[in-house]
């Protein structure tokens, strides 16, 4: 779904030098012991190893947006999977 046009250039990836690509991402954030999820974040993301960057004033707007208790509030809920931590299990 193609929403808005390419108009920041991201740059080569950090990690293997491929071009990255502006995309709308889900970004998760722990607040207080809650996690909030903020959906639509302009941001680069690198086609090969997925690494992701967010420019500073996005970064910016979205610390405004995690921090309106209000709005958080308001926020449509949803239940996310919670499984504990086991070291046999996770031992291969
Ligand atoms: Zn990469």
């Amino acid at each position: 779904m193609m929403k808005k046009k390419i108009n920041y250039n991201y740059g080569e990836c950090e990690i293997c030098n491929t071009q990255m690509k502006e995309e709308s991402i889900k970004q998760d954030f722990w607040i207080r012991g809650k996690l909030i999820v903020v959906e639509d974040v302009p941001a680069g993301v690198c086609p090969k190893c997925g690494e992701k960057v967010v420019k500073a004033d996005v970064g910016q707007s979205i610390f405004r947006l995690i921090e309106s208790s209000e709005r958080i509030a308001k926020a449509p809920k949803i239940s996310v999977p919670k499984i504990k931590f086991v070291v046999e299990e996770a031992r291969i």
